[in-house]
């Protein structure tokens, strides 16, 4: 298949917001394709090579895109990084830079399939040791001597990890159902997809082997599964009246997110956005291979900071100090020590249990692991009456968590979604708005005075669900200490585009823009209503959002979250409405 062609429907997409016209753009796109390389084709579409679990990147650094750049249009180095200071996207520099190409090269090139692209995209992203970043250009420079202005593009783009066509993986779904079965079936292909996070492998099977094969993909020991998410209600009597009366309530742990799979004296640990963490937490490998008592599994819990002296939870920044951290581990499991908290079993022994009720899989975690000082269970107490819950909310304050997570006892486990079978309930829907909540850094404004140089304040958005849409909330400048002033613009200069992004919503004209990414913890003194912000448009009054007054940054990255885990537009009017009811 010509790569142009899939570029073409990529235009098409780029040029809408409206999730039912991308829809469209990807149904045609499905059918077009060969099945025989349509997970190829998926990968690409979501801006890259392999599923999230995959440890490759592409990653290719702006230098070496302007080296292969130069080397092919035959432009000067300085010359491409004029165009880029004019357009501030690579991929617009590389379509400009290959136009501007010597005729005569045009009669040496090779029309680029898809499989082409892939294969050195593919190259690229497993090229390693001192010279990949030499080798990684050179592959590069081979797809950009053959590629159109507009394949070009896109080719940049993705080489970048920045692909920008907003298609959310539900939107592709939708395409996929529509593509090749029925509407009604996209649920069971959304399920295949939450239990395998392989989309490529989801869209091969439908294409190619249908719907039957769909329905008969499982998880797999060694492969993440989808996190199931969590709803949030501010009081007790609303979470039981949503659990049919009774519920489990657990401890909400303020850590880490983490699966592990055990399979033959093997252990992969994955965090909740599916990396691959096993080598930051080697004291849980070897422990896990102590306690667990089954053959293979895959559990589920909460990585938690414990104090050494002590014994009692820390704040959960103390894990963070361990992510992505390979030189100083073991002083950090010295200083840090962390302890596993279990909260579930998703398979075991060669039974998926992610079918079962929550009761089944919490006899199912007793009778797997026996725990240890450092591998525990989650503290639970089941009951039906609001008093009983709101004494075991206090002792879980006491000892150092966020507060409760209610679980419907037959639920089974949604991966991937968030659903009212979890539902979580935090210390601080008691006050006002002294809760946290996580929004995402869409644009920032210029500072002045002692903040020249840096930015005076970031444009924050929540999620909006519905729409798949970020929709701004507030301004953010207080709670960021000098080092952290001084880092911003080099933490968010990855991210930087030149006009606000296709997927945010904004009335205020930021100084710069940013790709949706970084999440950021806030806390705020109260939600009010603010015609300035687009949250929540019109949900409490016509051609008004809601904002938070007096925001202030707690100091937590919340790098563990995407931005589609950000707090949501429905959470914060759930919040606004509950901040009313504390004032009655
Ligand atoms: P939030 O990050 O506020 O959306 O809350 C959901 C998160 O709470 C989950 O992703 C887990 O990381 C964490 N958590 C802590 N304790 C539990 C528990 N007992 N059950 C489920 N999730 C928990």
């Amino acid at each position: 298949m010509k790569y142009e062609e899939i570029v073409k429907i990529y235009d098409k997409i780029a040029r809408t917001t409206k999730r039912l016209e991308m829809t469209d753009h990807l149904v045609e796109l499905f059918s077009k394709v060969d099945a025989e390389v349509i997970d190829k084709v998926t990968y690409l579409t979501q801006g890259k090579v392999y599923p999230d679990f995959d440890p490759y990147e592409l990653g290719l650094a702006e230098k070496m895109v302007i080296k292969a750049l130069a080397s092919t249009s035959g432009l000067r180095d300085n010359e491409i990084e004029e165009i880029w200071k004019e357009k501030g996207d690579m991929g617009l520099v590389a379509e400009e830079a290959i136009s501007r190409k010597k005729q005569t090269t045009l009669l040496e090139m090779t029309e680029l399939t898809v499989e082409k692209v892939y294969e050195n995209l593919e190259k690229i992203a497993k090229a390693s040791g001192p010279r990949s970043q030499d080798i990684k250009m050179r592959y590069l420079a081979d797809l950009l001597h053959n590629a159109k202005p507009s394949e070009a593009r896109y080719i940049t783009r993705t080489v970048m990890g920045k692909m920008r066509l907003g298609i959310a993986d539900m939107t592709m779904i939708d395409a996929l159902a529509i593509a090749f079965a029925e509407k009604e079936h996209r649920d069971e292909i959304e399920r295949a997809y939450n239990v395998c996070s392989d989309l490529g492998k989801v869209s091969k099977t439908l294409a190619q082997e249908g719907l039957e094969e769909v329905r008969k993909i499982h998880l797999t020991v060694g492969v993440p599964i989808r996190a199931m998410l969590a709803e949030r209600l501010s009081t007790l009597e609303e979470i039981l009246e949503k659990t049919d009366g009774k519920a489990a309530f657990e401890y909400k742990y303020d850590g880490l997110r983490l699966q592990a799979h055990i399979a033959q004296q093997k252990v992969g640990l994955y965090s909740r956005r599916l990396e691959n963490v096993t080598d930051q937490f080697p004291e849980f490998k070897r422990d896990l291979l102590k306690v667990f008592k089954g053959k293979e599994g895959i559990l589920e819990g909460e990585c938690v900071p414990i104090d050494v002296n002590t014994g009692a939870f820390l704040p959960f920044q103390m894990v963070s100090h361990r992510r992505g951290r390979k030189y100083g581990l073991r002083e950090a499991q010295e200083e840090y020590p962390v302890h596993l908290v279990l909260f579930d079993c998703l398979y075991l022994d060669g039974e998926d249990l992610t079918n079962k009720s929550y009761e089944e899989r919490r006899k199912q975690l007793k009778k797997a692991v026996k725990p240890s000082e450092s591998i525990m269970f989650s503290e639970v107490l089941v009951t039906d009456n609001a008093d009983e819950a709101e004494e075991f909310f206090h002792k879980s304050i006491e000892d150092g968590s966020e507060g409760l997570i209610a679980k419907s006892l037959d639920s089974l486990y949604a991966a991937g979604s968030r659903g009212w079978n979890w539902i979580k309930y935090k210390k601080d829907y008691k006050s006002e708005m002294s809760d946290t909540v996580d929004l995402v850094v869409v644009g920032a404004f210029a500072g002045r005075g002692r903040r020249a140089g840096t930015y005076g304040a970031l444009l924050m958005a929540a999620y909006d669900q519905e729409e798949d849409r970020f929709k701004t909330i507030c301004k953010l400048g207080s709670g960021f200490d000098d080092e952290m002033l001084l880092a911003l613009p080099k933490k968010l200069e990855e991210y930087k585009i030149d006009e606000v992004h296709v997927k945010v919503d904004s009335k205020l004209e930021a100084d710069f823009w940013f790709e949706p990414s970084v999440v950021l913890e806030v806390l705020g003194a109260e939600i009010t209503i603010s015609p300035s912000h687009t949250a929540a448009m019109d949900s409490k009054r016509k051609g008004a959002g809601l904002a938070i007054r007096f925001p202030r940054f707690t100091g937590r990255w919340r790098d563990d979250k995407g931005p589609t885990e950000a707090t949501t537009t429905k959470e914060l009017v759930g919040m606004y409405e509950s901040q009313l009811k504390t004032l009655e």
